[in-house]
């Protein structure tokens, strides 16, 4: 038999139907609503690989060092090959179908769902980890069940895996066919709290299919059930979205919630009376807490699946979450996902009732640990302690990420988050350039926070002054909206002589950007498309063709030039150190060095490698061939004359005219800028202080080492006299002059600049309009001065 119906399966069938299965089948047993199904065996599974004799090289395909990344693709990469590729055994083709159609009269629309024979162990949750697939048909049903199989070998579960010390042989996987509900409301159910075991259930409702509670796509509405007396707490959210069926593809689609349910209550007293009816049997019948998927379709309630609640802690510290923010301990894991912040909000209720709107009573406030407030914004959140990749899927919305640095592919996990907090860095790190241009609050260069910080542990983060504090400070917001956050209020954008432009490092923060009123981009960094990439230059060029480079760098650059236009936008080439590119795949091959900062970047690697340089200069020459004369090219860390001729020379060689477009040069080190005569006789059209490399090369404090930032003076008046020689110098020879280091965003950089007379200052996103209203107060008393 290939496949057991979920009511010949109970709980004790793990091994051949897996968590989910087993969960099910248990369910089905009790009497509980349970739609219909059947599971394609684990036993079938591990059958298909070895009559196909493909188990042993499959075995051997993912047994590698889970750490080095490209081995780790490779395998998931051969692993999936080789389910993907074996065909079925007619057989098992014949019994597949054949329950399909004894399902809902045979056209019926199932989900198929993996599951994994070590997953819902109590301890280990492995739950979310295998593909699951909605509204399937018999046209697709097999490619998807072998989908599933394919599935146990994602880089994510081969990693958990390892990690957790699971042998791959071991863990086998079932596929549940299951009919489809076409829910109207549906969420996730806690039966008692999920930290403290209280018999308070929290239901979790929103308009339309599951998924978009359990994926974080809508803010649920949050109902907190008092299983005593029944008292109900109710916290109606605004459901902008909803997943339903689309009637004539059958797929899944997101559809925006009509305006008379948008704020409207999801389920009523009788429904909430069934739901914890329902709760309590589940409850009762596993005698443990249960963590349930519930669905209400054609006026009836049905359950999609219940597994342990697994993080439940006896703990003091769970007693201490209870009291100061509820759902601390949720791991998102479980499906709630905003609701570990609309939850907290929603108990904390009652003990913060009469706290004033900053919710202040709410946390004790405790200094935990503090760093450098390096992205403005004070909240409050549940800390996420993210020391790998796979951590990231755990950061819901409103979450604050504690981890050592950030990373390129930690961008999207940094748009949902709250806040961000590191151990390393300063304030030009990663983590802090990425922030403040999402608008997220951060503190960066704690030393310490991923070993003081507990996961789940509610937190407040204060990013001006750098500190993070215990508990709950502030409400979690409903909705930012960062792109209006900087837009100015006044309608009036104050006008000043001296240019105020604004650095973009994340093409996604274009927009935010441009809405600053910005005379333009003083830096788009454009290694940040190519990090964004996850691989190498030289890696993606291997897989997917020069021309496939070429095109993202050209649709990277276009989006912020589309922006801004006809603002210009001052691009500057690859400038990435070696430990940033080793991070990437393809990265191993990076030079292993000393010290990155006095490395192998910037324009001494471009002249060093021109065949790879040249695909960036493409970019630029089919950029201006598209019309977009308003980019400009930066070239960054040079060092003198004989850098710059070099360069030119291949702009000539990539078919750009320096004479047409402008183009101009970083200053960064002392030497660049004791040379900008001759760099200005070389034809520049700019120079652009790069701050925060020009301060780290002048006192020798390296920019990211948190022991010394203290140290870091970008108003330091050895740094100071190189910046106002080099305007002078290039005034006396018509050179434009412009700062794009972090300290552009500082008023008294901005003071010592304008009375300098730089032609530009290219500040933060946050900080446009401070910077403008700076630059014009200078200068009115410079006029002021003049006259008087
Ligand atoms: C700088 O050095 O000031 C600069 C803007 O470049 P980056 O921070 O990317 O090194
Ligand atoms: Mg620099």
């Amino acid at each position: 038999m290939a496949v057991l119906w979920l009511d010949e399966i109970s709980a004790g069938d793990l091994e051949k139907v897996g968590g989910k299965g087993a969960s099910l089948g248990e369910l089905t047993g009790a009497g509980l609503p349970v739609p219909p199904g059947f599971v394609v065996t684990a036993g079938t599974y591990r059958s298909f690989i070895e009559s196909a004799e493909i188990d042993e090289e499959l075995f051997a395909a993912v047994d590698v060092d889970v750490e080095d990344s490209s081995a780790l693709a490779a395998a998931a990469d051969r692993a999936q090959e080789l389910i993907l590729e074996t065909p079925f055994p007619d057989e098992l083709r014949e019994e597949i179908l054949e329950s399909y159609r004894e399902v809902g009269d045979g056209e019926a629309f199932v989900a198929v769902r993996s599951s994994a024979t070590a997953e819902d162990l109590p301890d280990a949750s492995f739950a979310g980890q295998q593909e699951t697939f909605l509204n399937v048909t018999e046209e697709n049903l097999l490619e998807r069940v072998r989908e599933c199989w394919a599935s146990l070998f994602t880089q994510r579960a081969i990693y958990y895996r390892q990690e957790q010390g699971f042998d791959h042989s071991a863990v086998n996987i079932a596929v549940v066919v299951q009919q489809m509900v076409d829910a109207e409301k549906s969420g996730v159910m806690f039966t008692s709290h999920p930290s403290t075991g209280d018999p308070t259930m929290i239901i979790e409702a929103a308009w339309g299919l599951g998924e978009a509670v359990v994926s974080g796509a809508v803010s649920p509405d949050n109902y907190v059930v008092e299983r005593e007396d029944r008292s109900v707490d109710v916290s109606v959210a605004e459901k902008k979205v909803m997943h339903v069926k689309d009637e004539e593809t059958g797929t899944t689609v997101e559809r925006e919630v009509p305006d008379d349910k948008r704020n409207a209550r999801v389920i009523d007293d009788e429904e909430i009376d069934r739901l914890l009816d329902l709760g309590e049997r589940v409850e009762n019948h596993y005698e443990t807490p249960q963590d349930v998927e519930w669905a209400i379709a054609g006026g009836d309630v049905y359950m999609l699946q219940s597994r342990p609640i697994t993080t439940i802690d006896d703990s003091e510290s769970a007693a201490d979450a209870a009291s100061g923010s509820a759902a601390g301990g949720i791991d998102a894991t479980q499906g709630i996902t905003d609701g570990s912040g609309s939850a907290a909000a929603a108990e904390s209720s009652d003990d913060a009732a009469g706290a004033d709107t900053n919710g202040a009573e709410s946390g004790s406030g405790g200094m935990l640990v503090d760093g450098l407030g390096s992205s403005p914004g004070t909240v409050s959140g549940a800390a996420r302690i993210v020391t790998k990749l796979d951590d990231l899927d755990k950061v819901s919305d409103g979450d604050i990420i504690v981890t050592e640095m950030t990373m390129p592919d930690m961008v999207p996990a940094m748009k949902r988050a709250a806040g961000i907090v590191t151990d390393e860095g300063g304030m030009t790190s990663h983590a802090a350039i990425v922030s403040r241009e999402l608008g997220v609050p951060a503190v960066v260069g704690t030393t310490n926070a991923t070993t003081v910080l507990e996961d789940g542990r509610v937190v407040t983060l204060d990013g001006d002054k750098g500190a993070v504090l215990e508990g709950q400070e502030v409400e979690p917001e409903e909705e930012t909206e960062p792109v209006e956050e900087v837009r100015p209020q006044s309608p009036v954008k104050p006008m000043t002589a001296t240019e105020v432009k604004v650095n973009v490092s994340i093409p996604e923060a274009a927009e935010r950007a441009a809405a600053t009123g910005a005379d333009g981009v003083g830096l788009l960094r454009m290694e940040h498309m190519i990090l964004s990439l996850n691989q190498t230059p030289a890696k993606y060029i291997e897989e997917n063709g020069e021309d496939a480079y070429i095109t993202e760098l050209v649709e990277g650059i276009r989006g912020v030039a589309d922006e801004f236009y006809p603002r210009p936008v001052r691009t500057r080439t690859l400038d990435a150190p070696t430990d940033e590119f080793r991070q990437l795949e393809g990265g191993a091959d990076e030079p292993e060095e000393h010290n990155p900062m006095l490395g192998y970047r910037g324009i001494r690697r471009s002249l060093d490698r021109p065949d790879v340089f040249a695909h960036e200069l493409e970019a630029f020459r089919r950029l201006y061939e598209m019309g977009y004369d308003n980019v400009e090219i930066m070239f960054p860390l040079v060092n003198d004359a004989e850098d710059v001729y070099q360069a030119k020379r291949l702009m000539e060689e990539a078919g750009i005219d320096p004479e047409k477009r402008k183009w101009g040069v970083m200053i960064e080190t002392p030497a660049s800028a004791l040379a900008v005569e001759e760099m200005a006789d070389a034809g520049i059209d700019f120079a652009s202080f790069g701050t925060n490399d020009l301060t780290q090369y002048t006192l020798a404090v390296d920019r990211n080492n948190e022991h010394v930032a203290d140290r870091f003076d970008e108003l330091h008046p050895s740094v100071l006299r190189l910046i106002g020689d080099v305007i002078e110098t290039c005034r006396e020879h018509d050179v434009n002059t412009s700062i794009c280091g972090q300290a552009g965003s500082k008023p008294e950089m901005a003071q010592f600049l304008v009375n300098e007379g730089i032609s530009s200052i290219s500040a933060n996103i946050d900080a446009v309009r401070d910077v403008q209203h700076e630059v014009k107060r200078v200068e009115q008393k410079l006029l002021l001065d003049s006259v008087r």
